[in-house]
């Protein structure tokens, strides 16, 4: 079968090489790929919202599985799209529908969805321009710090957590008033702020059945010892350590469940994967967010892990067949470095040559932001490459990884050295 994998990051090229793999395939495209990915399979040129020329391609190449790897496109329609033309229509899209990717793309949609189905998560209020004072009659009922969170997607900056009360005021009155983020924050979710330590979940489902992916906590933060600027992600490692059976069970019966019963309970139809970023406290999970597709770079690091031919899961899922196949995962544990440009997650520059790619051992490296230029690959994005290594236990996929990085370089490359610090 022919596949067409969107998206252009790490998460992508880890994607394609896993379902390169697959004997059940024949040719597999990305649109728009990377330099990584062009080793892996065919890359188009389109961009990910183009649905028109997205669906040209579909048919010009004969692709029989769309694969949508970041959220910008379903949040936007592109399942839709496929739904309501005449000859695209048969294409299976694995990524939901608008509905169901409002649980990542409204906020407010997700804590209702989760308050209806009872799934546990933060107390909350959300708010319009309109309950300025509403909204700052409610903070007055919550301790600090106070976390604010824009409705719509804003790219990861949306949530703001602030100490000090009058601060939050005034965050409040931009965000609903001066319109801070836009759109996305027309409404403003007001939460109570859960302490513990975070790790994500991964969920695929055909709407009907799900299979649970191995679990993976990731590391956001550009500095040492989680400081400084949100990036999109510095490295992560897979399974989580803390996340064990008696906590796993938990999550599927108090969270996983309910969601996928709930998505049924509230007739919205779901092919794809759920990303529950969930917070651990004492010893009880609490949902921070749903994303209505895979992670990155936890992608780099969970589907390594993966021993199932994925072309076949992902088949099942597309015909509703999920119960009927197995997916089974490797014991080792795996780690994922992410090297970035220097100044990233500011500005920066790009264009320098990448040495090493050939000689990074063991390591598995995934393209995030590379281009080929002639015989050079080059960096063209703030994240540059995610490296992967395997191991018995996490230090060991750690020390194989950064062996990894050690092999690789580029002009002003910088990467984190704490990757699993805290477990
Ligand atoms: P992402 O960039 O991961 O997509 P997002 O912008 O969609 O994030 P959230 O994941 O909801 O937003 O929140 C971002 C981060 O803020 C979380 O990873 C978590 O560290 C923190 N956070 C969010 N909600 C809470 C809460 N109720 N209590 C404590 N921390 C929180």
């Amino acid at each position: 079968m022919n596949i067409l994998v969107l998206g252009s990051g790490g998460r992508e090229h880890a994607l394609a090489w896993k379902i390169s793999q697959s004997p059940l395939l024949d040719n597999l495209y990305i649109a728009p790929g990377n330099a990584g990915t062009a080793a892996v399979g065919t890359n188009l040129d389109l961009g990910v919202s183009d649905f028109a020329a997205i669906g040209e391609a579909v048919l010009e190449h004969g692709i029989d599985l769309v694969l949508v790897g970041p959220e910008v496109p379903l949040v936007e329609g592109i399942h839709d799209y496929f739904l309501a033309d005449a000859a695209l229509k048969e294409v299976p899209v694995i990524g939901p529908a608008q509905e169901g990717a409002r649980l990542e793309g409204s906020k407010e949609f997700a804590k209702e969805f989760m308050m209806r189905h009872g799934i546990p998560t933060a107390a909350y209020k959300s708010f319009g321009a309109d309950d300025l004072q509403e909204a700052f009659d409610f903070l007055e009922t919550l301790k600090p710090p106070y976390v604010l969170k824009a409705d719509g997607l804003a790219a990861g900056k949306g949530v703001l957590i602030i100490e000090d009360k009058l601060e939050a005021q005034a965050a409040l009155k931009e965000m609903l008033v001066e319109a801070k983020f836009g759109a996305a924050s027309a409404r403003v979710v007001i939460e109570e702020f859960l302490s513990g330590i975070e790790l994500s979940c991964f969920v695929l489902t055909d709407g009907i059945s799900y299979k649970v992916l191995p679990t993976a906590k990731d590391y956001k933060r550009i500095g040492e010892g989680d400081t400084g600027l949100n990036t999109g992600g510095m490295g992560a490692v897979s399974p989580v350590p803390f996340a064990d059976t008696g906590f796993m069970e938990k999550i599927e019966s108090r969270i996983i469940k309910p969601t996928i019963e709930g998505l049924k309970q509230d007739s919205i139809p779901y092919v794809g994967f759920i990303f529950i970023g969930l917070i651990k406290v004492g010893y009880d999970p609490y949902v921070i967010e749903y994303n209505v597709r895979m992670g990155d770079p936890e992608t780099e690091a969970v589907i390594p892990r993966i021993a199932s031919d994925l072309v076949e899961v992902l088949q099942a899922t597309a015909n509703g067949t999920l119960s009927d196949v197995e997916l089974k995962i490797r014991q080792e544990a795996a780690a994922t470095v992410v090297m970035v440009s220097g100044g990233y997650p500011e500005s920066y520059d790009k264009g320098y040559a990448i040495s090493g790619l050939t000689s990074a051992r063991e390591a598995l490296v995934f393209h995030a932001g590379t281009r080929q230029q002639g015989s050079e690959v080059q960096t063209s994005g703030g994240r540059v490459l995610a490296v992967t290594g395997l191991g018995s236990d996490f230090r060991k996929a750690l020390q194989t990884a950064y062996n990894g990085v050690a092999s690789l370089d580029f002009e002003k490359a910088n990467y984190r050295k704490d990757i699993g610090f805290d477990l």
